[in-house]
């Protein structure tokens, strides 16, 4: 299974797809942008909600 970031078009690395299967971003651009999916707690090392707390304090 292939799929390309819905942002840059590059390939998203297999070993992303395994683990987080409902992503379109690749890791970069899941990093700059924001994730378009619930992270887990065990990628970002915090809670969700305050992750999503500080990206939205980047990017407004
Ligand atoms: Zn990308």
């Amino acid at each position: 299974m292939k799929r390309r970031c819905e942002i840059c078009g590059k390939l998203i690395p297999k070993e992303r797809l395994e683990a987080l299967p409902g992503t379109k971003r690749c890791i970069e651009c899941a990093r700059s942008r924001g994730t378009d999916i619930c992270a887990k707690r065990s990628e970002v090392g915090m809670d969700p909600d305050t992750y999503k707390d500080l990206l939205g304090a980047v990017r407004s």
